[in-house]
């Protein structure tokens, strides 16, 4: 097989260079070529001479998941399946708005800590997503946009943002998601500001230690309860890593964060979750931490057995939590119709025989 250079980062670019006897400037040049440009093939790279293009491709190949299916909601979102091979499908998002863009980024297929409510966690783990396949969906996300763009938006970037939202728990797969995160970062590739990357996570503490030292960006963690015998039920891994350690991550996490505050990601389930004593419960618990508050109506998907809150109980629920001095958001659900919201990025499969796409659900059902 070849070596993908989607895979490296500039330090990954530059030992590859040194590999093939060539200098250090080789590499930035490659990154501009095939991360700003969003170019593919060494021989419209012009400003390297012919003797290395033929070198280079001998050597390596540039090789970004192949794009499966490419829809556009009416409210702008739009979705990209992605294959990565064996039948494999991931999805990226981006959510287009007045004064930025955020695309969504999936790090694994499937996702092994099962919570509750998230129909990735339903599908199971079933492998890491590679860097070509991380960064590719940026890098294909990049290229349809910038096409497709005009100044209209009044921002020169299509992709002012990342979050890392979309299927998978990007800690579990630490250094293909921190490789892809320098990537996002180096000015010669996407050039992104830290403050506006952001990893979401389950809460795998020793995880987020080591994303501190290594590449802080933006965090947010996904709490949705405010103890942990609910927090037990909803989110598995908070048996193994419970709430108070958690907030103590994050307090750490502060010492070195681009931001200065957290983000706590809280799904609103029907019954489960949303009482106003459990919005208090919840004061309680995070008043001590910088932080905001994201609650996220949940987003149904077949045989869940979760309900959406309430329009009502979100209010009265970020009430209480606005008027105990806590910034508190309440997530647009955007991209509904294409089943592009949070949690229902179910992933596809092929089905080989019908080579069409089609969802785990329908699989199942
Ligand atoms: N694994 C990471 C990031 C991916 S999920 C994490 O759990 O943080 C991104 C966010 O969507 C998380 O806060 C997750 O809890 C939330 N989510 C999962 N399923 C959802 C659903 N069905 N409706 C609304 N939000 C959901
Ligand atoms: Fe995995 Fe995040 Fe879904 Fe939990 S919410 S199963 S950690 S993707």
């Amino acid at each position: 097989m070849s070596i993908n250079l989607l895979d490296f980062d500039a330090k990954g670019l530059t030992s590859f260079c040194a590999e093939i006897g060539e200098k250090p400037f080789r590499a930035r040049q490659l990154l501009r070529w095939i991360h700003r440009a969003g170019e593919a093939d060494f021989d419209a790279m012009s400003d390297l001479a012919k003797g290395l293009r033929e070198k280079l491709s001998a050597a390596a190949v540039i090789e970004p998941p192949k794009v499966i299916s490419d829809h556009t909601a009416p409210d702008g979102t739009r979705k990209w399946l992605l294959s990565v091979g064996a039948g494999n499908g991931i999805e990226t998002v981006y959510i287009p708005e007045t004064s930025r863009g955020t695309l969504c980024i999936s790090s694994q297929v499937g996702c092994a800590l099962a919570c509750a409510f998230c129909s990735t966690g339903r599908q199971g783990f079933n492998r890491n997503l590679t860097v070509a396949e991380i960064i590719g969906q940026l890098w294909w996300a990049n290229k349809a946009l910038t096409e497709t763009f005009t100044s209209e938006a009044g921002r020169e970037r299509p992709i002012t943002n990342i979050v890392m939202m979309g299927m998978g728990e990007p800690l579990t797969n630490f250094e293909n998601v921190v490789t892809s995160l320098d990537l996002m970062l180096d000015d010669n590739a996407y050039g992104l500001s830290r403050r506006r990357v952001t990893v979401s996570t389950s809460g795998i503490i020793p995880a987020m230690d080591r994303l501190r030292e290594r590449c802080p960006v933006a965090l947010a963690v996904s709490l949705h309860a405010p103890n942990d015998a609910l927090r037990d039920q909803l989110v598995p891994i908070n048996r193994k890593y419970p709430i108070r350690e958690l907030l103590g991550a994050c307090e750490r996490y502060l010492q070195s964060a681009p931001r200065d505050f957290i983000t706590f990601e809280y799904v609103m389930l029907d019954g489960v979750n949303d009482s106003v004593a459990q919005a208090r419960e919840l004061v309680q618990l995070v008043r001590d931490i910088p932080c905001k508050l994201n609650l996220i109506p949940f987003n149904p998907f077949p045989d869940s057995g979760f309900r959406r809150s309430s329009a009502n109980a979100v209010s009265r629920f970020r009430d209480v939590l606005m008027e105990a001095g806590l910034v508190t958001t309440v997530r647009k659900t955007r991209g509904d119709d294409i089943a592009a919201a949070c949690g229902q990025l179910a992933g596809k499969v092929l089905d080989k025989t019908r080579r069409a796409p089609r969802s785990i659900a329908e699989a199942a059902g």
